[in-house]
């Protein structure tokens, strides 16, 4: 089958692109070369919804974080995805950084950044009793959130799915065809054929633009380490705490997650392999930067550490438009932060342009709202009870640490996107996410995945091709 739009990554952007793209009568396939979505920077970053000060005036990423932003809370109710406006806090600790705080606000301002102001010393330490100390001001923007990003980007495709759009997984694209239509080879040899294609690739948009002979930008990585403390640590600060930007970025910020836990981090180095991991003396590093900016943080409580790559490119702003130099591309690259907070008017935007192309008309039957994941440990008893009187999968705990039950796992499996891996499962249910990092869960999640498959438990698989995890099992 040939399809009018074909998209080339499952990441945020690409999903939520997708997701517009259902709204409209035109026949959509994501390609994802991995074996789940939000397998590149979409799975770690630090899921802060930015309020749009950060951003040169005039930029495409001012214009789409503070689209993005305003749209979040919208998006986030509409496909049962935790999103908190908790707000962020710039901390400066001399006149100097108060000049900076100045700075950003009138950036903000000029943005459209709503009801952003300075604080003093007794108005910050009202809202976070452990800023540190040392702190003499901050900039507050009410309008800063969190949300969890792999849980939006798994609702979003499982949206678009739901209306219509074919994901297919393990697709990594290697080569095209660009003539009328243009043909995707992958490479395992399938193929797919489409009218237009969306570059949604991440740290692959460069190779995929070249691709099509499209030379005319560069992407390069920059890779950001976590800390990751326990839900224990829950309510150490509410809203997300930053020190001043300097030339690297936003800096180590300490801020709670949409999930409860407290995330520390990132750290911003050079990445030219793309590789996710983390160096040695980067936990110091990560520690020195985050206690210069709250005080009595408890370490002690730290379960994981994790990373990310920021995948920027050399025009230093977002790229959202047609191909300079292919017929039929569509490109979507260089989103670095704050392109988790942007995706949902890029995807917007990204789908009017390519509507009015087709002069494809919207559907009327587009469902906007996702069947909300039940996350049974946030029932009362009474619900719980009906819940497992309904289906007695949920009377059974798999996830200690995180309370998740069988019958969450199953859902997982069952709902778009399906869950194929021990990863996927993770990312949609949190099993194996809580202090014990999966040691007691892992078994029998293993053997849930197995039975909803088909598959023995050697095929089972962490996270696709050569993550078997029972020995005897690679695929
Ligand atoms: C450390 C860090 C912190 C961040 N913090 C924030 C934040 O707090 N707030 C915020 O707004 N933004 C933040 N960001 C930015 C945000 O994470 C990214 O802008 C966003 O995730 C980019 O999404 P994407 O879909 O473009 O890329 P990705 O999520 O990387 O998705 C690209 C997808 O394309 C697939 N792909 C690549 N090549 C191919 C191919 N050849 N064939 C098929 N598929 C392919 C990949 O497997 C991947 O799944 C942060 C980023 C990092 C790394």
């Amino acid at each position: 089958m040939k399809y009018d739009v074909a998209i080339i990554g499952g990441g945020v952007i690409g999903a939520l692109t997708a997701r517009e793209l259902a709204r409209y009568a035109l026949s959509v396939v994501v390609l994802e070369g991995a074996a789940d979505v939000a397998a590149g920077a979409s799975k770690a970053n630090s899921g802060i919804v930015h309020a749009g000060f950060d951003a040169a005036e005039g930029s495409l990423k001012a214009r789409y974080n503070v689209a993005g932003s305003r749209m979040m809370a919208t998006v986030c109710e509409e496909l049962g995805v935790g999103y908190e406006n908790n707000g962020s806090l710039v901390l400066a600790f001399d006149e100097a950084q108060i000049g900076i705080l100045e700075t950003l606000l009138a950036r903000g301002r000029a943005n459209g950044v709503r009801d952003l102001r300075i604080i003093g010393r007794e108005e910050l330490f009202l809202r976070e009793k452990h800023a540190s100390g040392r702190a003499v001001a901050a900039l507050y923007a009410p309008t800063g959130g969190i949300v969890c990003p792999f849980e939006l980007t798994i609702a979003a495709m499982g949206n678009a799915m739901d209306n219509g759009v074919l994901l297919l997984t393990d697709f990594e694209v290697v080569r095209a065809e660009n003539g009328k239509t243009v043909t995707l080879h992958a490479a395992d040899g399938r193929a797919v054929s489409a009218g237009y294609v969306v570059n949604c690739a991440g740290a692959g948009a460069e190779k995929i633009a070249r691709l099509f002979g499209d030379d005319s930008f560069t992407v390069g990585a920059r890779k950001g380490e976590y800390i990751l403390l326990d839900s224990a640590a829950k309510g150490f600060v509410k809203s997300t705490i930053f020190s001043v930007p300097t030339a690297a970025g936003k800096g180590v910020l300490v801020t709670p997650t949409a999930d409860g836990n407290i995330l520390i981090g990132p750290t911003s180095v050079e990445e030219p392999d793309f590789s996710t991991a983390i160096r040695r003396g980067a936990f110091g590093e990560i520690i020195e930067k985050a206690r210069a900016i709250c005080d009595g943080i408890p370490f002690g409580e730290t379960i994981t550490s994790f990373a990310g790559v920021r995948a920027y490119c050399d025009r230093h702003d977002f790229i959202v438009e047609e191909s300079r130099k292919a017929e039929n591309l569509f490109n979507t690259a260089g989103i670095e932060s704050p392109g988790l907070t942007s995706a949902p008017a890029i995807g917007k935007a990204v789908a009017e342009k390519i509507a009015a192309r087709f002069g494809a008309e919207k559907k009327k039957d587009f469902n906007p709202k996702r069947r909300a994941f039940s996350w049974f440990r946030k029932l009362g008893a009474a619900e719980k009870n009906a819940v497992i009187a309904e289906d007695p999968a949920y009377g059974k705990i798999v996830c200690r640490c995180e309370s998740v039950t069988l019958g969450e796992i199953v859902n997982a499996i069952r709902q778009n996107p399906p869950a194929r891996t021990l990863d996927g499962v993770k990312l949609r249910t949190r099993a194996g996410m809580g202090r014990c990092q999966s040691g007691f869960c892992q078994p029998a999640t293993l053997e849930t995945i197995a039975k909803e498959y088909g598959l023995s438990l050697g095929e089972v698989t962490k996270n696709g091709k050569n993550s078997a995890i029972v020995s005897g099992g690679a695929i």
